[in-house]
């Protein structure tokens, strides 16, 4: 299932080339727990929910002054889900997961990092 197509829209009042980061050309939901990401620099990416659920960015599962990572990986389960995905602005996408967990904001050029790490 697709879920956003042409994300990146370059409307003319942006002009701060600083500002112009990768985008997401199409999310693809590629099964409950799966996400396919293409990138307007021709990659594709790839991401697990539990995988991604342990990298939750959000002030309850990492210290905001410290990055010292709260949340206990081994907390979450292996076959969790995302329960659904959604669009921030521009630049972040929000994941429900199965577990309720849905505070998340992960930026794109968070998720594209983090799958250049692994
Ligand atoms: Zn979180």
């Amino acid at each position: 299932m697709i879920v956003i197509t042409n994300v990146s829209h370059h409307q003319s009042n942006f002009t701060d080339h600083r500002l112009k980061m990768i985008e997401p050309r199409q999310i693809i939901e590629e099964s409950d727990s799966e996400l396919s990401i293409n990138w307007s620099d021709e990659t594709e990416t790839k991401y697990v929910a539990s995988v991604l659920r342990r990298m939750c960015p959000c002030a309850g599962c990492v210290n905001e002054w410290t990055g010292e990572k709260i949340l206990k990986t081994e907390n979450v389960a292996e076959d969790l889900s995302f329960a659904s995905i959604s669009i921030v602005g521009r630049y972040a996408l929000n994941f429900h997961f199965s577990d309720g967990h849905d505070t998340g904001i992960y930026s794109f050029q968070y998720l594209k990092n983090l799958a250049e790490k692994n």
